[in-house]
């Protein structure tokens, strides 16, 4: 017989800050289904759940690896074949001054490493609001308070420059940039992008420039890369497999590391220890960066393709639609409508869930302006499943609001 009774195992305070609200949605979804409802699902960024597959060249190379034997650990910063297929790929994109490259677990695990050998407790970081919610989830856990700076609905979701500025304090040690962005679509100018760089050379920061959607343009205007505007300043640009090649289940991304080698050099070995820390990348999928960036890129015009098809469809609606209003998304997969409603969005959505099945993710989950409220749509299903969901969002909102 046990002498003492267990307690309650409480989980540490700081994960109060963590917020998923993609996955936290779940919960309501998971009653839906119960009930016996398909939900229509335009709220994962996964291409793998809808019509996109990931290249047979890249799928033959991870098997051939496997098969060769590359099943034990890797270096703890890549391979070399994928390490130079990177480098290629960092001088395609003009980024001159390369200072160090290597291959993570997705961009998740390289957020997660550059954002925990950067910061000091009391330290901050610029992050986009709306943001993708993985940065807030990393700095909660770091212990780091947030320190956010909005984006422009009015200029088509640009950094808003002048907040940007104001919210820079002798403790920030770096910005965070999303380009092109989730959840809005927008794409960054080269004008802006100059600005920010300024901004880094005067206040000494590092730039995360989160590039993992760059090749997934849908007009085909030009992607500019962060680094190659500011190749004094130190930029670490992020990408990876999970969206331009169709791979997210592989957990392949990376890190380039550019600007002065002097000023990023001490960054770049704590950088380097926590690579070492953790052992390394998934072995055999790295196999799979050298053919996807260098071989064949077929698969591209088709999903650019299909996601203008998808982009304009869902403008169609938003632009038709009472109480819907959107600015046009040119790069990724997402749109994020802002709603004219007399309740929170979280409500909105959750209801949504409920009464119609079409599952989309609240703005409050991404952090939006006071007395704004938006959703976000994940335009990756087909134009019959689109058109169903959008149908449906309609009826709601008419039934609902009136
Ligand atoms: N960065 C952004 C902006 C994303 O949207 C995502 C995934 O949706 C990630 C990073 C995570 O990428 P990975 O699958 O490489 O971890």
């Amino acid at each position: 017989m046990p002498t003492t009774q267990l307690r309650e195992i409480s989980a540490a305070s700081r994960l109060e800050h963590v917020r998923y609200a993609i996955r936290d949605l779940a919960c309501v979804a998971d009653e839906v289904t119960r009930q016996g409802h398909k939900i229509l699902p335009l709220n994962i960024g996964d291409p793998i759940t809808f019509d996109f597959e990931t290249p047979a060249h890249l799928i033959e190379a991870v098997h051939q690896a496997m098969h060769e034997g590359k099943n034990g650990y890797a270096p703890s910063s890549g391979v070399k074949e994928a390490l130079d297929a990177i480098r290629g790929e960092a001088a395609r994109k003009g980024i001159t001054s390369i200072q160090d490259v290597f291959v993570t677990s997705g961009v998740s695990e390289t957020v997660d490493i550059c954002l925990a050998a950067l910061l000091n407790p009391g330290d901050n970081l610029l992050t986009p609001c709306p943001d993708y919610p993985l940065y807030s989830a990393v700095l909660a856990k770091l212990g780091i308070n947030l320190n956010t700076y909005y984006l422009n609905e009015d200029d088509g979701w640009q950094p808003d420059l002048d907040d940007l500025k104001k919210k820079i304090t002798p403790r920030t040690r770096g910005i965070v940039l999303i380009n092109p962005n989730n959840p809005t679509g927008s794409v960054c100018t080269r004008q802006m992008l100059e600005q920010i760089a300024e901004l880094a050379r005067q206040h000494n920061l590092v730039i995360f420039s989160d590039e993992i959607y760059d090749k997934l343009i849908m007009d085909d205007d030009p992607h500019v890369a962060t680094a190659a505007v500011g190749p004094d300043v130190p930029v670490i640009t992020f990408g990876g497999l999970s969206k331009n090649y169709l791979a997210p289940g592989w957990r392949i991304g990376w890190g380039i590391a550019s600007g002065d080698a002097s000023v990023i050099k001490p960054y770049l070995e704590g950088v380097n220890k926590l690579l070492r820390a953790r052992l390394c990348a998934n072995h055999p999928e790295q196999y799979a960066i050298r053919p996807a960036l260098e071989g064949p890129q077929d698969h591209l015009p088709e999903v650019k393709r299909k996601l203008r098809s998808r982009r304009d469809l869902t403008m169609k609606w938003c632009t038709e639609t009472p109480r819907v209003r959107c600015v046009a998304p040119r790069g990724a997969f997402y749109a994020y409508p802002s709603i004219d409603i007399p309740e929170g969005d979280d409500v909105f959505v959750a209801e949504l869930i409920r009464q119609k099945h079409v599952m989309v993710v609240h703005g409050s989950g991404f952090g939006q302006r006071p007395l704004t409220q938006h959703f976000r749509i994940v335009f990756l299903p087909d134009e019959k499943t689109l058109t169903r969901a959008y149908n449906a969002i309609g009826d709601f909102l008419r039934e609902r609001y009136h």
